[in-house]
């Protein structure tokens, strides 16, 4: 039904000027013939994605579509059919990897980000099963006392022609074929069986949306534990706004889970989503990480200031620890101390560094 809706819709936002088909799944298809020059073809795109900003109504009920366009001309795009339609295909797929709700013309140079991107997805593939990605660890300080009382696992890949890659880069790609599932398996042990060996501290783990997402998470969680034999209450679960938004599992369901198997969560980058405060009431979180986007300015932005202030007081009185994350000077720490944040980690305390670096520090 709301493909149909939805289709009816295009029809009419593409004015007449083409012919809209259903190309599979929730793919359409906008032929226009007799308009061949590209400021027309753009007039239609911006007609299109206007067309859904508004919900579809359904049964009383509304549903709110994102559309993403991508544009193939002919002849300069495309020889064949087959050459425009995977010439618009990844104009569209660029769309969407650029937020959605919007349009983009093919181009030489979308083609060569995508062959790059498919040539690190395969590289990536080839590293993990190879083990050469690692595990860094980057510590966690209590403000009050200065020792170290936590520690986050972080991914890091080094390729043998890029160096070091972000993985700002590869988690996404990870994260979209797939591979993030037994990646995070992995993670997950290896932090856990090394973070057994550091007692006294916490361990941070960061979730993936396509982790939280799948049914077995929670189970996976208790069975590591058991394995690895790491108290529950060390292991802290990072996980962010945007992932209990996605209402097509049971975000809540899966967070009960979790704390069933004495697990903290930590609610990630606070302050960068969309309702933080409604979150915050329907879940109990044990800790708040304020995002490094606002610890950054503290000392040139006074509402940067006022906002980390009144997190920590909120965290305060909901008994959620508070942890300020990018701190890289001595006098965002000194802020934090005076308004009473729990904990702090940046690269003025410790950067991320592999497990043999951090049990030297750890003095373990
Ligand atoms: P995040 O969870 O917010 O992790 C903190 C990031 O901030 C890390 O970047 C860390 O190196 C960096 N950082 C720490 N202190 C400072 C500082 O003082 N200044 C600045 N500018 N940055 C600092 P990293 O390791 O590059 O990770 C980036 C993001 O990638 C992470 O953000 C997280 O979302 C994701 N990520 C990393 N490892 C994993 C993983 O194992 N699994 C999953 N699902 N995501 C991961
Ligand atoms: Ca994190
Ligand atoms: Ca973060
Ligand atoms: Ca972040």
């Amino acid at each position: 039904r709301i493909l149909q809706t939805v289709a009816e819709r295009l029809r009419k936002a593409a004015g007449g000027t083409g012919l809209a088909a259903r190309f599979g799944g929730d793919e359409f298809a906008v032929l226009i013939t007799h308009r061949p020059d590209r400021e027309a073809v753009e007039l239609v795109c911006r007609q299109i994605v206007e067309a859904f900003a508004e919900r579809v109504e359904i049964d009383g009920r509304a549903f709110s579509v994102t559309v993403s366009v991508g544009v193939a001309l002919a002849p300069w795009d495309g020889g064949s059919v087959d050459e425009l339609l995977r010439h618009a295909d990844m104009a569209l797929y660029q769309t969407k990897s650029e937020g959605r709700n919007g349009f983009r013309f093919y181009s030489r140079e979308i083609s060569a980000s995508i062959e790059e991107r498919r040539q690190l997805e395969s590289d990536l593939h080839e590293a993990f099963a190879a083990g050469c990605l690692e595990l860094h660890y980057q510590p966690l300080v209590d403000v009050d006392s200065n020792a170290i009382v936590g520690v986050e696992a972080l991914m890091r890949w080094n390729h043998p022609e890029r160096g070091w890659v972000s993985p700002a880069v590869f988690i996404p790609i990870a994260e979209t074929c797939g591979l993030i599932v037994p990646m995070g398996k992995w993670l997950l042990e290896t932090a856990c069986a090394q973070a057994a060996l550091w007692p006294g501290v916490t361990l941070a783990v960061n979730v993936s949306p396509a982790q939280f997402r799948d049914g077995d998470f929670a189970r996976f969680v208790g069975e590591t534990l058991e394995s690895t034999g790491l108290a529950p209450s060390r292991l802290e679960l990072e996980i962010t706004e945007g992932m209990l938004l996605d209402e097509s599992h049971k975000p809540l369901e899966t967070l009960q889970a979790l704390k069933a198997h004495g697990v903290r969560i930590a609610m990630d980058d606070f302050g960068t989503g969309y309702s933080s405060l409604g979150y915050l009431r329907s879940f109990p979180f044990d800790k708040i990480k304020i995002d490094r986007s606002f610890v950054g300015i503290l000392e040139t932005d006074p509402n940067a200031a006022a906002i980390v202030r009144s997190v920590v007081a909120l965290g305060r009185s909901l008994g959620m620890v508070t942890t300020a994350e990018g701190v890289e000077t001595r006098e965002q720490l000194a802020f934090l101390a005076d308004e009473r944040c729990d904990q702090a980690q940046g690269y003025y305390l410790a950067r991320p560094q592999d497990p043999l670096r951090l049990t030297a520090l750890l003095g373990t």
